[in-house]
């Protein structure tokens, strides 16, 4: 009987507990035992308590719940050998065959590089003498499935990452709720959103506000954006528009890649010298409410999708097969290998840094091949 643990890790996404629920569920469906590390790494490296049995009703009424019920955490431990060493020891004192994990990039980088060193972390949890050669035996192959649990729809090769379209039904919510005393005061709003390099939230949220102006970190405009904006914010209050909404991601730039913030876009709406827009313009700023409260239906649906895949793709595992993850494309659930989506992340968030803007935009444009 396979023994199959779930996991979620770094930072919490709504859909995560169905997508636990559904790695559950799934995995006792298929005749195998079902376990859960809570705590993300920190709990494979304390081992013990930490990972537990779970059964069909333990996951009861869990499509409904927000955040992440098993937990999550940062663990320094695991970016290192040594912690990932123990983290080997007490998944094999705990009998188990294969780790589902539901987390981030960060997360996932962490999953592949446990993979590929676990040949030799058996080997020297045998050579000091913490396991026994037959203790290991049976563990010489270790299945490791990514699902991605990230609000920013951050990671190249889907459409999707769970949670993000709660995140941004939660900040349309908001702006609505914003836009109704913008109206009535005819006032300005410049509204921060999350999204350090990726400004899926910010772009979808502007389309689907309609906003007057959106500002994300991959594509800064190429003409001075304060001229822009305050040309595109004027020609609306013309129209006769009696509010202003300004969307900018956390990580938004402009063509030299300094930092745009909201302080700056709200001085340059309340503007009042000659020429200025002279607006009553406040600054809200989202936070960690686009993060919480329960998962929008599509949400538990692709968590559900996705979890029942991760399953069935632990079970087609062959010693050979590269680590997937499980994506979304052209609305078909599909396993992706997960090495070379999280380095095409990395190269997407290194080109923003280093403010290539133009490769950004080719890297957030191309699909790589299954
Ligand atoms: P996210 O998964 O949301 O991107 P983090 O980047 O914080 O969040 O990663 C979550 C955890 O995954 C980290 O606290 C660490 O334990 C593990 N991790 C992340 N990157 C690596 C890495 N390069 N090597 C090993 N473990 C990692």
């Amino acid at each position: 009987k396979k023994k199959i643990a779930v996991m979620t890790s770094g930072g919490d996404s709504p859909g995560m507990n169905p997508a636990v629920r559904a790695v559950v569920r799934m995995t006792i469906h298929m005749g195998c035992d079902a376990y859960c590390v809570y705590e993300g790494y920190e709990g494979l490296v304390q081992g013990g308590d930490f990972i537990r049995k779970m059964e069909w009703d333990d996951v009861r009424g869990w499509l409904s719940e927000g955040g992440t019920l098993i937990g999550t955490a940062r663990c320094m431990a695991f970016y290192e050998r040594p912690g990932r060493l123990t983290a080997a020891k007490n998944m094999i004192l705990s009998d188990i065959d294969a780790l589902i994990i539901c987390g981030g990039d960060g997360s996932l980088t962490g999953a592949d590089k446990f993979r590929s060193e676990w040949p030799s972390l058996l080997e020297e949890l045998v050579g000091n003498g913490e396991l026994t050669a037959a203790q290991v035996k049976p563990h010489q192959h270790l299945n490791i499935v990514g699902l991605v649990g990230s609000i920013d729809n951050d990671l190249t090769g889907t459409d999707a990452t769970i949670g993000c379209y709660s995140a941004l039904a939660r900040i349309c919510e908001m702006v609505d709720y914003i836009e109704a005393t913008a109206s009535s005061h005819s006032r300005a709003f410049v509204i921060e959103v999350m999204g350090r390099h990726c400004g899926w939230l910010a772009l979808m949220a502007g389309v689907a506000t309609g906003a007057d102006f959106v500002f994300i970190p991959e594509r800064p405009r190429e003409h001075d954006w304060k001229e822009d904006m305050a040309d595109v914010v004027r020609r609306h209050r013309k129209l006769g528009k009696r509010k202003t909404i300004v969307i900018v991601a956390e990580g938004a730039r402009d063509k030299n890649g300094t930092k745009i913030t909201a302080e700056e876009i709200k001085k340059l709406l309340a503007d009042k010298s000659e020429g200025g827009l002279a607006l009553d313009t406040r600054i809200t700023t989202l936070g960690h409410v686009q993060r919480g409260g329960t998962a929008v239906a599509y949400d538990r649906m692709l968590a559900t999708l996705q979890g029942v895949e991760a399953v069935k793709a632990v079970l087609d595992a062959t010693p050979e097969t590269e680590t997937p993850f499980i994506a979304i494309n052209e609305n078909k659930i599909v396993r992706k290998p997960l090495m070379q989506a999280v380095a095409e992340t990395k190269k997407l968030a290194e080109a923003v840094d280093s403010k290539d803007f133009e490769k950004a935009m080719s890297l957030r444009d191309s699909e790589f091949e299954d």
